[in-house]
């Protein structure tokens, strides 16, 4: 990092070029290793949201009437530009959210270029049916749903700006993406780049704000879907929010998720499952396995083997590519941690390693913590029942197959989950009883776009990634065409 300013032109991005009103409340931008404040954008007025809107609906008739294979070229034009650019939007990333390089270079602007190339790939081929009644015949038409709401969370700004857009854009739709107010650079950039690789203005655009701007987006009558990453409790407001309008939604909320380690694991791929679903991004992952059931003969070998590889993780500068840990995001997700980390202690729960924030010399003001380990963990502890989104992992111990399982599904939640296991049979047997939509046999959190991505449960609605995700931003028209006279009795 040379130096730490990331004030971008203007604070929202609306009919292909950026857009001030300094009207709005101020949004400060936060970089989290060091408390400085790098950037300071406004939230969008109700002025710059009817912009967008009006801006979107016009966009979205002309890209409505380009080809498949036109829309297609432009989503992958714009994906090789951000693998050309991956350095310095990586660079952004790490500014926004306190990531560090060695994550944002591989994890970041490169799964929104993929997102991009995938859906991009796909857009000539999103085709309706002939389904033939003998003489008669009927025609499907998959169509687009016009107007796109997309509203980001703060952990992986440029990947959900790019996985909501990717294929809303495929299917012809047009998009309005509010970022989390915590991380409103990297959309930005997006939007610049799709518009420079030949998107018609109109067709993706950024505002920025509040709860409030997303609820005033959520509820605009020319929107036709919104599509959210973040909490349960926003998620509950944001479909009830939607439901009046009788919009289409889709919801990407958060988890509690299991990972299982059988007693054949190799354990040290399952210590490894079990450190990267819950350290990596600071452990603001939604789909963090951050309840880990291990079985009762091999928990001194894992707690000893994870406790050492936890210790050896190098924390501090994320601008160092060396550094494999940065801070959480802000103060405020700080002190939540810390707060959990404290009602473990009381509850009981035995503290393994970390528990503490962390002075890092040069960033004194940055929002550092110690990836911490709870051990003796119990099903009824609020460690193990709610979500805290940090680097906290809570161990359980276990003896018998259905009763992990059914410990494993004793939740709200249902993101994800993951298994260790050599029996291949037990494998699959468990992965069909586990009630979660994104689950993993021997490895944890790998998220490529060609698999789906959702949660059961309060966890979610809809799928993200994949053929699936499709489903999500178009809506079929059926047309009856008649062959001969119309057949009336009167
Ligand atoms: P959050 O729910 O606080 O905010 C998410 C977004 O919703 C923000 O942009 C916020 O401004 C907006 N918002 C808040 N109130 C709103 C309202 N009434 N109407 C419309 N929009 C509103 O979540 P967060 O703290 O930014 O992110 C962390 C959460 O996101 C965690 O629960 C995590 O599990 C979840 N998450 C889920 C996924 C997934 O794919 N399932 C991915 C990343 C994060």
């Amino acid at each position: 990092m040379t130096k730490l300013k990331a004030q971008p032109t203007a604070s929202h991005f609306i009919n292909g070029e950026f857009v001030e009103d300094k009207n709005g409340a101020v949004i400060e931008c936060i970089y989290p290793a060091t408390g400085e404040i790098i950037a300071q954008l406004h939230s969008a007025t109700p002025s710059i949201i009817e912009k967008a809107v009006s801006a979107a609906v016009a966009g979205q008739k002309i890209w409505a009437r380009m080809s498949g294979t036109e829309r297609g070229r432009v989503l992958r034009r714009a994906a090789d530009m951000i693998r050309d650019r991956n350095q310095a939007l990586s660079a952004l990333e790490t500014l926004d959210t306190g990531k560090p390089m060695q994550e944002t270079l591989v994890a970041d602007a490169t799964s929104g270029a993929d997102a991009l190339e995938y859906f991009g790939g796909l857009a000539a081929t999103i085709n309706g049916e002939h389904i033939d009644l003998g003489g008669d015949f009927v025609y499907t038409r998959r169509e687009p749903l016009g107007v796109c709401v997309g509203i980001g969370a703060w952990n992986y700004p440029t990947q959900i700006a790019c996985w909501k857009g990717a294929p809303a854009l495929a299917c012809g739709n047009a998009m309005i993406f509010k970022p989390s107010e915590t991380t409103p650079l990297c959309a930005l950039e997006v939007a610049k780049i799709l518009h420079e690789a030949g998107l018609p203005a109109g067709v993706y655009n950024v505002v920025q704000g509040y709860g409030d701007v997303g609820a005033a987006l959520t509820t605009h009558d020319d929107v036709d879907k919104v599509s959210l990453t973040g909490s349960v409790p926003t998620g509950k407001k944001v479909m009830a929010a939607a439901a009046a309008g009788i919009r289409h939604v889709t919801m990407e909320l958060g988890g509690k998720s299991p990972i299982i380690v059988f007693e054949d694991a190799d354990i040290d791929d399952a210590i490894g499952g079990a450190l990267l679903g819950n350290f990596y991004s600071s452990g603001q992952v939604c789909s963090n396995g951050t309840r880990v059931f291990v079985h009762s003969s091999r928990m001194a070998e894992f707690l000893e083997k994870l406790t050492a590889r936890t210790q050896a993780i190098t924390i501090g500068d994320p601008a160092n590519e060396a550094t494999q840990m940065g801070p959480v995001v802000s103060a405020a997700q700080r002190d939540k941690v810390m707060d959990y980390v404290a009602i473990g202690k009381a509850e009981g729960a035995r503290l393994v390693t970390g528990g503490n924030t962390l002075r890092i010399e040069g960033m004194e003001n940055g929002f550092f913590v110690e990836p911490t380990v709870f051990a003796d963990v119990t099903d009824t502890m609020r460690i193990a029942k709610e979500e805290i989104f940090g680097p906290v992992m809570s161990v359980l111990s276990f003896d018998e197959e259905d009763d992990v399982v059914a410990r494993a599904n004793d939740t709200e939640f249902g993101l994800s989950a993951g298994i260790f296991t050599k029996d291949l049979t037990r494998a699959h047997r468990v992965i069909a009883e586990l009630k979660a939509g994104s689950c993993w046999i021997n490895t944890y959190n790998l998220a490529p776009v060609e698999a789906p991505f959702g949660g059961y449960k309060r966890s979610g609605v809809g799928r993200e990634n994949s053929r699936a995700a499709l489903e999500y931003y178009s809506q079929i028209k059926s047309v009856y065409v008649a062959s001969g006279p119309v057949d009336c009795p009167y």
